[in-house]
């Protein structure tokens, strides 16, 4: 979609600190972390969020969530511990609607959140 933020990051329209990407994902650093470790997570393609994945495109979930893991233990969060979120429509606080998977890790996170 040409006027969404998270498809110009993916195409390189608009510059992000891309961590790791592949064909099908990219992971690139929130630009207001909220932990020192805080990246996004995003299908390539255009997807809205999690209200618009079905049997047939859900594959993609279970590529971010591995991609979510590769780094956790890349930014060597997998002993101490990480927190993986998808914020859906307003009450979740969602502000961008491109579906996107936040990695937050490196410091304690307090449950239940905010
Ligand atoms: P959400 O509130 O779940 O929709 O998360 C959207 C996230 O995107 C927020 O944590 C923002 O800080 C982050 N964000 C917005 N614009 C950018 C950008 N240009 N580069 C990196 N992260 C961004």
């Amino acid at each position: 979609m040409a006027d969404c933020l998270f498809c110009q990051i993916s195409e390189k329209k608009i510059p992000a600190k891309i961590v790791l990407e592949n064909n099908l994902v990219l992971a690139f650093r929130d630009i207001n972390p909220q932990a020192p470790t805080h990246l996004l997570i995003i299908p390539r393609v255009h997807i809205s969020s999690i209200l618009e994945l079905t049997k047939d495109n859900a594959s993609i979930a279970a590529e971010m969530i591995l991609l979510a893991k590769s780094i956790a233990q890349s930014e060597g969060a997998d002993a101490s511990g990480f927190r993986l979120v998808f914020n859906c429509g307003p009450h979740a606080g969602q502000s961008v609607d491109h579906l996107h998977l936040h990695l937050l890790a490196k410091r304690v996170l307090k449950w239940p959140p905010g």
